[in-house]
């Protein structure tokens, strides 16, 4: 069979070229006698590979040098308590934004360790919008300000960047990260699962300024401590290393694609063909906002939801999967990161039409 469209959330689609090169690097790496999979992660060939990555993440993302780069495991999930153990340092209370479902998980995770103020909300419409900066109520002694810039499930994207003023900002970027250029300057700390737009599951990347390193909660276990992780090369324990290795695949295929502002360009281009489109039936709908409809997830509904069956097995039968939407949220979701070629989403919108003739 050929490849399918794959518009799975995550673990998500990977570039056709990033699968093939690992294919032929499979079992013998660049003529080394073995798999990346099988190298001692303190030989020479895999540290190389692991700085390679590294560097290229550096120069794609313009990642300052007082930024510390970690690669970890435990998921974005593990950084929801990773991020307070570490930047609470001495305060009483974390500022939130609660955009949607990640939002949330970070907040009750954040809870155990202090006190957290909820600075706005978009609860009141379905997490269906991002509330605007004039409407946070920020405490200016918060230790951090967290938010979530693309919720993976509602689809809700935040295209500007908050203003924090001295206070250290904190993004989960799983879903977003490397889809456009940011201004990594003015975070305190980025972190994001791999398998939405880095690579395969397993590895978590965590960008951190250095200043915030070294001051957790009495108590932290020891892998919980950023400082572990950043004083030996997220080589304290051993990384993993062949997720490390297909990310720095992806980053070399990036640079290729020209950089974060290339992608930008590619991704409003593959959105604006799905949201065009949905702008122009009635038989879909869009539930999100438009300042803040995702880029990367697009979820959408059939104006009759007895249909969603029939919608989904006639995509299946086109090559066009993993399209039903997240079982909070009803309805279906294409999500189309970087890896996600136009035609997939041409694909999508050309079905969409056909279903729309026959049905609507
Ligand atoms: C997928 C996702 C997570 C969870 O990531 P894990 O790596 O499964 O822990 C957290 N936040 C966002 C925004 C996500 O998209």
């Amino acid at each position: 069979m050929e490849r399918l469209y794959n518009f799975s959330a995550g673990p998500a689609v990977l570039p056709r070229e990033v699968l093939e090169q690992a294919r032929d690097e499979l079992v013998n790496w660049q003529g080394c006698g073995m798999s990346v999979m099988e190298m001692s992660h303190r030989g020479k060939e895999y540290m190389g590979i692991q700085a390679q990555a590294e560097a290229d993440l550096r120069e794609l993302m313009g990642i300052p040098a007082n930024y510390k780069v970690l690669f970890l495991q435990g998921g974005a999930s593990s950084q929801f308590s990773m991020v307070p153990m570490n930047l609470l340092r001495g305060r009483a209370s974390a500022d939130y934004l609660n955009t949607g479902e990640w939002s949330k998980k970070a907040i009750k995770e954040a809870k155990k360790f202090g006190k957290v103020n909820v600075v706005a909300s978009s609860e009141d419409r379905n997490f269906s919008y991002a509330p605007t900066q004039d409407a946070w109520k920020l405490d200016a002694d918060a230790a951090y300000v967290h938010y979530t810039p693309n919720e993976t499930i509602g689809g809700v994207e935040i295209f500007w960047t908050p203003e924090t003023g001295d206070v250290p900002l904190v993004a989960d970027m799983s879903s977003c990260i490397l889809s456009r250029p940011m201004d990594v300057s003015k975070y305190g700390v980025i972190y994001a699962g791999a398998q939405k737009n880095i690579g395969p599951a397993g590895v978590t990347v965590v960008i951190v300024r250095d200043d915030l390193i070294g001051q957790v909660v009495d108590g932290t276990p020891t892998m919980f401590d950023y400082k572990t992780h950043a004083d030996n090369e997220s080589m304290y324990n051993t990384p993993p290393t062949y997720g490390i290795y297909i990310a720095g695949l992806v980053f070399k295929w990036l640079k290729t694609k020209g950089g974060l502002n290339g992608m930008e360009q590619r991704n409003i281009a593959k959105a604006a063909l799905l949201y065009d489109y949905l702008d122009a039936t009635d038989f879909y709908a869009s539930p999100v906002a438009r300042e803040n409809r995702s880029r990367m997830n697009v979820p959408f509904t059939l104006k009759d939801a007895a249909l969603d069956e029939e919608f989904l097995k006639g995509a299946k039968a086109r090559g066009l999967v993993q399209l039903k939407g997240h079982r909070s949220v009803g309805g279906m979701r294409a999500s189309i990161y970087n890896a996600m070629p136009v035609e997939g989403v041409q694909a999508l919108v050309d079905y969409m039409k056909e279903f729309e003739k026959a049905r609507g």
